[in-house]
């Protein structure tokens, strides 16, 4: 995965090959994830499962559900380019589905966010990207 650099100077993603149908699925609001006939559901895309080493896999729809496994707040503004965005959460999202998922947290404060809680996808567009975020699940 490649990154490019938005008019404000923000880091974008430069999808591949492999990882264009997530980013074309965001795009269209919907969560796919790769899926083993064998093992189940799997993230980050890559081209075999990281269990069976299998390269028969596809892309399925998740669900968007899931809640933080961890996270952490950017108070400091690391990467400057991200400044204007500070503080700003990111976190292990575990899907519904099983898999792991890093992803930044918004539609509520830095300060609200706990370990746990239940969250949804929500898509940003920039620039020609979608990206996904995921957002305190209301029920
Ligand atoms: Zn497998």
């Amino acid at each position: 995965m490649g990154l490019r650099k938005s008019e404000d100077g923000r880091p974008l993603p430069i999808p591949t090959p492999l990882a264009a149908p997530f980013f074309e699925a965001a795009a269209e609001g919907r969560l796919l994830i790769p899926h083993c006939p064998r093992d189940g559901w799997f993230f980050y895309p890559r081209s075999r499962c990281p269990t069976c080493l299998g390269d028969d896999w596809d892309w399925r729809e998740a669900s968007g559900q899931g809640e933080v496994h961890a996270f952490t707040v950017d108070r400091v503004g690391h990467d400057p380019a991200l400044a204007a965005d500070i503080p700003y959460a990111v976190a292990v999202v575990e899907l519904a589905e099983g898999p792991r998922m890093p992803a930044r947290i918004v539609g509520c404060g830095v300060d609200d966010v706990r370990v746990g809680m239940p969250v949804e996808a929500h898509y940003e567009d920039i620039e020609g990207i979608t990206l996904v975020r995921f957002a305190p699940r209301e029920n």
